[in-house]
């Protein structure tokens, strides 16, 4: 199967072709069509390195308004150099698109510059736990118009003692987005998060 076959737009065909990817990984190949055509949140079991930033990078970035100013995706993760890969790689995904633009935020960096970059109006905001609910009570990242939260390396986050900004993210935004958990294991708090939070999600393993 290719990703012209999943539903993916030309300007990101040509994109994902420009950075070598020929086939889509498993986990690829379940969650884009899935993620691409359905509402419904998303239980996804992965490992690191298989492909799941494009797994739900892709079509968030196909399915966004990249014409409105409002941040539509909250990327949450677990430490800063991950924010840092996953908003480079939503970049090169969005090399040909008009008007997108994607922001990270994370601990441990001046928050003014941050502050500064949601006035630019990303519409993706990739961040970690802590400084992303920070931002939101600063009232400096706006959510009223979140469609989709992704939770990536969610067991980690909570290994790192994000549980209570979590929480609160999952609580203050909207009740009806898209809630997309990755993980590499699923324990109890990763449950409970899905549980919570998450209504009637499909499970997606590879
Ligand atoms: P990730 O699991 O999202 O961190 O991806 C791991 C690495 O594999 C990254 O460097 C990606 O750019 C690359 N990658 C992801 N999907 C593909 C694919 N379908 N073909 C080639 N490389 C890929």
């Amino acid at each position: 199967i290719t990703f012209k076959e999943l539903g993916l737009q030309e300007n990101i065909l040509t994109a994902i072709e420009a950075m070598g990817f020929v086939t889509p990984s498993p986990i690829q190949e379940k969650a884009i069509p899935q993620i691409l055509t359905s509402d419904q949140d998303v239980i996804a079991l992965a490992q690191t390195g298989t492909g799941k930033t494009a797994a739900f990078g892709l079509p968030i970035l196909n399915n966004l308004d990249s014409s409105s100013q409002s941040v539509q995706a909250i990327v949450l993760c677990p430490t800063r150099e991950l924010c840092l890969q996953i908003a480079k790689e939503l970049e090169s995904f969005s090399a040909n698109m008009k008007g997108v633009r994607i922001q990270a935020v994370y601990g441990g960096a001046d928050i003014s510059k941050q502050i500064k970059g949601l006035k630019d109006n990303p519409q993706i905001v990739v961040g970690t736990p802590g400084r992303t609910m920070d931002l939101i009570k600063r009232k400096a990242l706006k959510i009223h118009d979140i469609t989709w939260t992704v939770l990536d390396e969610a067991d980690e986050m909570l290994n790192m003692g994000f549980r209570d900004e979590i929480d609160s993210i999952l609580e203050t935004t909207p009740e009806e987005k898209q809630t997309l958990l990755f993980s590499a294991t699923m324990p109890s708090e990763v449950r409970r998060i899905a549980s919570e939070y998450m209504h009637n999600p499909i499970e997606i393993a590879v």
